[in-house]
């Protein structure tokens, strides 16, 4: 045994722990993306194969009801056999031009037609793209520098939106991060979620030089934590009273907790908004947009620079297309509703071992938080007993059910989980909620 393998864990994934043991000799840490490489809850990151519906297969050949959703575009399940034919009839077209192609402009239609603060939209690969240059367009629309954002909110790895930053930076505790200079995190506010008086308080005290406020729109990285009533609107008011944008992330709840992302559900107009995930339909495909005299400021068309050799891909666009095409009011309907109805079978199955939780929701969003006290902002997610959701995650995983390998994170459910994977989590939740309850720190 390699000292690679080395793992508290019993060794349930040979394959995957054989595959890992090579990645982590030629990539860091073994993965490409933090989260996926198991560290919060320890064990052996499951190397999948293939997926179809709500389940994934691994590299060991066994099969998992997914709750992750590559953390949250596969809002269809996996391989839906409409996005895979649109994405077969790009691919035979070629895989990418460099040119304009009408795949852009039809999701990009498709985006302005379904979020009506969105007049124009221009495409990019990664939500942290799309995050990064409408910080710039903001800085460059209102000419000042500072922008406001929330402990516990994730925004990509923007060097400036680093600090204080959830999903793998909260999972791995990370304060800030070595890399980002003063200079570069300087003009960023960080601010706890959920307090207007904290914004206004900013305002007050850095007047003319703040071009923006970005917060998820309903956050998803420190765990499910909704704005609470007034907060949105709260923000957008602090904005225009004081002349900065009001930037909505919904990368991560955009065509997700609605047809109009959480725009759909509070609806509080910002001034841009980003996008990513749903949109773009398993493949690298974000966006950010807005209002039209900000946009305007964009080049070639205004002086602020933004480019990108992939954005608008023929093949991603076709596939974003493909996924936001079969999103009705009906899909929504049921991913509402599978969600609410595995979220009182976590809530039944905890309530009855006695486990203290606070199962919150935005939405289909979901997750739960090992306290009894209700979780409004960052330092509420950090009190969570977190060791009691490594022995859940680990009772789950053993039984066929996959959940974010953190406690940072939002669940995510799809159209395709269906009566059959929605039983096999019924089944396997009073072994996990038995775990927890005997998990000791
Ligand atoms: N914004 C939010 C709200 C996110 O959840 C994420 C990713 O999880 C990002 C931005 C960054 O997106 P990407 O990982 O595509 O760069």
């Amino acid at each position: 045994m390699s000292a690679l393998s080395e793992t508290p864990y019993p060794y349930e994934a040979p394959v995957s722990q054989a595959l890992f043991d090579r990645a982590s000799v030629v990539t860091p840490g073994g993965v490409n993306s933090p989260v996926r490489a198991f560290r919060a809850v320890g064990g052996t990151p499951r190397f999948m194969v293939s997926g179809r519906g709500p389940y994934l297969t691994d590299a060991d050949g066994r099969e998992y009801v997914d709750l992750v959703c590559s953390w949250g575009p596969m809002i269809l399940g996996h391989a839906h056999p409409e996005v895979i034919a649109a994405v077969q009839d790009a691919v035979a077209r070629g895989t990418s031009f460099g040119t304009p192609g009408e795949g852009e402009v039809a999701l990009a239609e498709e985006i302005v037609a379904r979020v009506e603060p969105v007049e124009q939209v221009r495409l990019v690969s990664s939500g942290t793209e799309a995050t990064m240059s409408a910080i710039r367009l903001a800085r460059g629309f209102t000419g000042r520098s500072k922008v406001i954002k929330f402990a516990g909110c994730y925004h990509g790895h923007v060097d400036a939106l680093l600090a204080a930053a959830g999903s793998g930076v909260a999972t791995f505790a990370l304060p800030d991060t070595p890399g980002v200079t003063g200079a570069q995190a300087s003009d960023t506010i960080v601010l706890p979620y959920n307090d207007l008086e904290a914004v206004q308080e900013a305002f007050h005290r850095h007047p003319g030089e703040i071009a923006c406020v970005i917060t998820e729109a309903s956050p998803g990285n420190m765990g499910v934590v909704p704005p609470a009533p007034g907060f949105n609107q709260g923000l957008r008011d602090a904005c225009h009273k004081n002349g900065a944008l009001y930037i909505s992330d919904e990368v991560m709840t955009g065509f997700r907790t609605s047809r109009a992302g959480w725009y759909g559900v509070d609806g509080v107009k910002p001034d841009l908004m980003t996008f990513g995930k749903v949109m773009g339909g398993g493949f690298p495909a974000a966006a950010f947009g807005g209002r039209a005299d900000i946009m305007a400021y964009l080049a070639p068309a205004g002086p602020v620079y933004q480019a990108g050799t992939l954005s608008g891909n023929p093949v991603a666009t076709a596939a974003g297309i493909a996924q936001l095409r079969l999103l009705d009011e009906a899909a929504y309907d049921k991913v509402d509703a599978v969600s609410a109805q595995i979220r009182s079978l976590v809530t039944e199955a905890l309530s009855k071992e006695g486990v203290a939780h606070r199962l919150q929701n935005a939405s289909n969003m979901f997750s739960v938080f090992f306290t009894d006290r209700q979780v409004r902002n960052y330092e509420d997610a950090k009190r969570q007993e977190s060791y009691r959701f490594t022995a859940f995650f680990h009772s789950l995983l053993s039984n066929g059910v996959y959940l974010p390998p953190s406690s940072f994170e939002s669940w995510f459910v799809s159209t395709a989980h269906d009566e059959q994977a929605v039983q096999k989590i019924a089944d396997a939740l009073p072994a996990a909620a038995r775990a927890a309850a005997e998990a000791t720190a």
